[in-house]
């Protein structure tokens, strides 16, 4: 038997404040081990956290970029449990009032429109990090401990993996395009818990959902997805049952494994945190962040389309991340045409980022050396296989387009008489080609193109040489 899928995510964002949550050490990755830490954020006895403003604007940034509605009056709780990487033993956060809730995010999966109800967005503080050693001995470092978290809630609207897909690739766009969060995947900026169930297709019940934890790579989440709905259908097409339980999804070997079970699932004893006031926050205040969020990248998506006329697909490619739309708009201000921009981006620069190791978009290509390149090509002077090599030499180099074609003599070839000479020659070794083409096939003519760019490394100017062709083999 077939079954939907449901699912909802619980995803965690970390913020790019300067400082921590409730504390003014430095919010910073990487660094010496707890080197970034203070009394507040190690818990010694007496010290008193303080809401770091920046982070509440933040999250309500994030829920207004979210359809959100923002709670007037919030505060902020205590999740008591007990782990090395927590010093206080409970860690601030929000259950009964989060800044956000009721919101909704909207995509897009093969042309068709989803909307996904996000039940809230709370923040809270990020735990410490283990670090596990040779000897079989634990350390915690507690830089991490205390930067801002946001976790946001959806309900369960997902009904496949690529809606999944779709939503975490908005969510991370939208993030970044507001500027409280880099999101990046391998700094443990952006992880995943994915709650997952399937019932009969029609049925209008939900099935027991398990729950997989901290899922930190696109690649991850998508397969551990698939797995566990092929585990579950396994399960319930022999007569099981599937049981309530958190699993641990192991991206080495490609499987999960039970962590625990409903039974044991903790009391985490909330109550509101003593040491923190509530927060009030007025109309005039919520609509002033409102007037502050900059274009989203769905807004950003319908401009292009009006402003160069880009068909839905193209708008899309372009808007959705942040590195893309800021390096195309930096590219027509520096005066190449839009629909050129557009091209080049969706082509070898697309190649090219796809080459790149991690998931991150990183252009470091200046625009104004790639409008000189693209004028080159534009006016015959290079190919487009010439191009395309130069492009990859100033990729991340600031080296003048100019110079490297004069250097590595990639000239376009656009001498009428020599490039005669060259398809004469051509011609006359293929005989059969020539009759191919006489008898009106159209390939012919790509073949003699061809053979005419390997004679000449790529360099012949390509309107110049099937001009020729046509010429010597008549229309
Ligand atoms: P908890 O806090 O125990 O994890 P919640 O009720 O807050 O439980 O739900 C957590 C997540 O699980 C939410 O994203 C929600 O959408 C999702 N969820 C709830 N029920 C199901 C279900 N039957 N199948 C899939 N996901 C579900
Ligand atoms: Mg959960
Ligand atoms: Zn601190």
């Amino acid at each position: 038997m077939d079954y939907e899928v449901v699912i909802g995510l619980e995803t965690h964002i970390e913020q790019n404040t300067k400082t921590k949550m409730f504390c003014s050490c430095k919010n910073e990755f990487g660094g010496a081990p707890n080197t970034n830490c203070c009394e507040v954020c190690t818990a010694m006895p007496g010290a008193l956290p303080v809401i770091n403003r920046q982070a509440v604007y933040n999250t309500i940034k994030a829920g207004l970029a979210t359809n959100c509605e923002i709670s007037k009056t919030f505060y902020f709780d205590r999740k008591g449990y007990f782990y090395p990487d927590l010093a206080k033993a409970y860690q601030i956060s929000q259950l009964y009032v989060p800044i956000c809730k009721n919101g909704k995010v909207e995509f897009e999966v093969n042309g068709k429109q989803y909307a996904i109800r996000l039940n809230r967005i709370h923040l809270e503080e990020d735990a410490g990090k283990l670090v596990h050693g040779l000897f079989g001995e634990t350390l915690v470092d507690f830089n991490r401990g205390g930067v801002p978290l946001m976790e946001i809630v959806t309900e369960p609207d997902f009904r496949s993996v690529e809606q999944v897909m779709a939503y975490l690739d908005t969510i991370k766009n939208i993030f970044k395009a507001i500027g409280v969060s880099e999101c990046r995947m391998e700094r443990g900026q952006l992880r995943c818990d994915v709650n997952v169930s399937l019932r009969p297709f029609g049925s209008p019940n939900f099935g027991t959902r398990t729950e997989m934890k901290n899922l930190n790579s696109f690649k991850a989440i998508e397969r551990a997805i698939k797995f566990e709905i092929s585990r579950q259908t396994k399960i319930l097409n022999s007569g099981g049952k599937i049981v309530q339980e958190t699993l641990r999804w192991d991206d080495v070997v490609g499987q999960n494994y039970p962590m625990r079970s409903k039974e044991d699932s903790q009391d985490y004893r909330y109550f509101p945190d003593p040491d923190l006031l509530p927060i009030t926050i007025t109309d005039e205040e919520i609509k002033k962040i409102k007037n502050e969020l900059p274009v989203l990248p769905a807004q950003l998506k319908s401009e292009y389309k009006k402003k160069y006329g880009f068909s839905d697909y193209d708008a899309t490619q372009l808007s959705k991340n942040i590195e893309i739309s800021k390096f195309f708009e930096e590219c027509v201000k520096a005066g190449i045409e839009p629909r050129e921009a557009s091209n080049w981006i969706q082509g070898e620069i697309s190649n090219i980022l796809n080459e790149q190791v991690g998931e991150e978009i990183v252009i470091k290509l200046v625009p104004i050396n790639f409008a000189k390149l693209i004028g080159l090509y534009k006016a015959g002077e290079i190919s487009q296989a010439s191009a395309r090599q130069v492009l990859r030499k100033i990729w991340d180099s600031n080296e003048d387009p100019g110079e490297i074609v004069e250097k590595q003599g990639l000239k376009a070839l656009s001498d009428d008489t020599e490039i005669r000479k060259i398809v004469e020659e051509i011609i006359s070794k293929n005989p059969n080609a020539v009759n191919d083409y006489k008898s009106g096939n159209k390939k012919a003519l790509a073949f003699f193109v061809g053979q005419t760019m390997k004679a000449t490394q790529g360099k012949a100017n390509a309107g110049i040489v099937n001009k020729i062709i046509i010429e010597l083999l008549g229309e």
